[in-house]
């Protein structure tokens, strides 16, 4: 799950399908290749 590191919003996209490398915020129209990565389902968390 990508999220927005200005917005935290997890609009974010492809920016111009991925040719660049970039992702764009479809809320802030937030442009660039930061983008902060989040784990969805961390219910399955094991310790040894
Ligand atoms: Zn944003």
């Amino acid at each position: 799950m990508k999220i927005c590191p200005i917005c935290k919003s997890n609009k974010v996209m492809l920016y111009m399908g991925g040719h660049f490398g970039k992702y764009e915020c479809k809320k802030c129209n937030y442009v660039g290749n930061l983008i902060l990565e989040k784990d969805e389902e961390k219910k399955n968390k094991k310790r040894k």
